[in-house]
């Protein structure tokens, strides 16, 4: 059974699954938490990274933590133009708290850029961590970005990235690319029954009927 770290990095959360003997990281946080987030990639002995998509929030310090532990950086390839720029899907959101986290993410979608990367593995629906000591398999979630993906533990817990939110409550995505996949995506995590969530943005939940 492997536990889940929470890393929180100001209003991101960076994710560490630790079996004991190493860990995956999953996201790397804003630039500004780059030391905090090494450090802890140091003490769970952290062998993979993988990016839920390619936001800055999310894959700012991908780069440089793998350039340093020498680890590998595994996404969807789906998100492969999110590395040149973050501007490069187009995001929207229906509610008013939505358009607020809209236009900030907006405004620092236009400063910030991503220090450059070369993502080693795509991961895939149904891909498994067997390899990295750890019982999980990766399940596409599309519409927050194309290439958003999450991933299942141990059938337990469940890291759904920025598929699913809890900014200021548990929801589906107020920021989309794509609502109607988006909504679908939130179903599939509906689907998967009984799973603590861990977002990358608030504190963790259980799954539930997300879409009514
Ligand atoms: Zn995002």
């Amino acid at each position: 059974m492997s536990k889940i770290h929470r890393i929180k990095c100001g209003n991101v959360n960076c994710h560490i699954i630790d079996n004991g003997t190493s860990g995956i990281l999953v996201d790397t946080g804003k630039k500004e938490f780059l030391d905090k987030v090494m450090e802890a990639c140091r003490s769970y002995n952290v062998k993979l990274i993988i990016l839920t998509h390619a936001h800055f929030d999310h894959a700012e310090n991908a780069a440089r933590i793998s350039d340093t532990l020498g680890i590998p950086i595994g996404m969807n390839e789906n998100d492969r133009n999110l590395i040149q720029s973050n501007s490069n899907q187009s995001l929207s959101a229906a509610t008013i708290l939505g358009k607020i986290v809209l236009s900030a993410s907006l405004r620092e979608f236009s400063v910030r850029s991503i220090p450059e990367f070369k993502p080693d593995v795509w991961l895939h629906n149904d891909d498994r961590l067997d390899d990295y000591g750890i019982d999980a398999r990766i399940l596409s979630l599309p519409g927050h970005t194309d290439g958003s993906i999450g991933i299942d533990v141990d059938g337990k817990h469940f890291i759904a990235g920025d598929a699913l939110m809890n900014m200021f409550y548990p929801t589906v995505s107020m920021l989309y690319h794509n609502k109607d996949s988006m909504l679908e995506s939130a179903r599939k995590i509906s689907n998967i029954g009984n799973r603590i969530i861990y977002f990358g943005h608030g504190k963790p939940v259980l799954n539930k009927n997300w879409v009514k």
